[in-house]
């Protein structure tokens, strides 16, 4: 039992939302917004506050970009690993496919050659990806925790 928020007639009170305000009213009042559960309430504020983290990766295709970006500028792997201070033997592991570059060499590489090797993700959307989603034992509340 509670008090109706719009006509203050004491009776059952249901959680509504009446002109985007949360207010507590009878059930012959409710009919004026939408009744929502606490509940789902609570789910909807958890998932808005969820901030989506991003991240850096190596693009998959790294070696055949590298290759381009080297041929374009008519360098052979010695040439283009003098320009940017590397060992030879690290730009023709990389263009193999052999070694992904760390984030350093990739953006000497890419600034050089002026390609695109670093991608930017969001790191919320990949976990979510690897969620199985048929998967009858999963329930809203291990999509949160995950998050
Ligand atoms: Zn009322």
């Amino acid at each position: 039992m509670g008090v109706c928020e719009i006509c203050g007639k004491v009776s059952e009170v249901f959680d509504a939302i009446v002109e985007g305000a949360m207010v507590k009213v009878c059930g012959r009042c409710s009919k004026h917004g939408n009744v929502v559960s606490v509940q789902k309430k609570a789910i909807s504020t958890k998932i808005e506050k969820d901030p989506f983290e991003y991240v850096d990766v190596i693009v998959d295709n790294y070696a055949e970009l590298i290759k381009e970006g080297r041929e374009k500028k008519e360098l052979n792997h010695e040439e283009l690993a003098k320009a940017i201070a590397e060992k030879e033997s690290t730009i023709a592991q990389v263009e193999a496919g052999n070694m992904k570059p760390n984030f350093k060499l990739a953006k000497k590489l890419a600034v050089f050659l002026n390609i695109e090797l670093i991608e930017h993700v969001e790191s919320s959307k990949e976990s979510y990806k690897s969620i199985d989603f048929k998967s009858s034992s999963l329930t809203i509340g291990d999509l949160l925790k995950k998050g």
